[in-house]
């Protein structure tokens, strides 16, 4: 996490550390600023920061097409339920 003295004067590496979490808006609103402020001047920053970008968007997209069935998922909850209940009382 970065410092408040820190987020005005990002470099790379730091940029790029973030990078994944400021796609998935993960990052504080001040953090966020300085490093889309980063991102405006570093052209090498910009093209990572795209690249997550797809990444992360293509990896959602593709656990979203592979979600199991419902009625799957329904027998797994039911096979679990005993457990979670001996779990709670022990
Ligand atoms: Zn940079």
């Amino acid at each position: 996490m970065l410092t408040p003295e820190s987020v005005d004067d990002l470099h790379c590496d730091a940029v790029r550390a973030l990078s994944f979490a400021a796609c998935d808006d993960a990052l504080s609103t001040r953090e966020f600023v300085a490093i889309e402020a980063h991102l405006h001047r570093c052209v090498r920053c910009r093209n990572r920061y795209l690249s997550d970008a797809v990444f992360l968007r293509a990896t959602r997209n593709a656990v979203a097409l592979d979600s199991a069935p419902q009625s799957l998922r329904d027998r797994v909850a039911h096979i679990l339920q005993p457990r979670a209940a001996e779990n709670a009382s022990a």
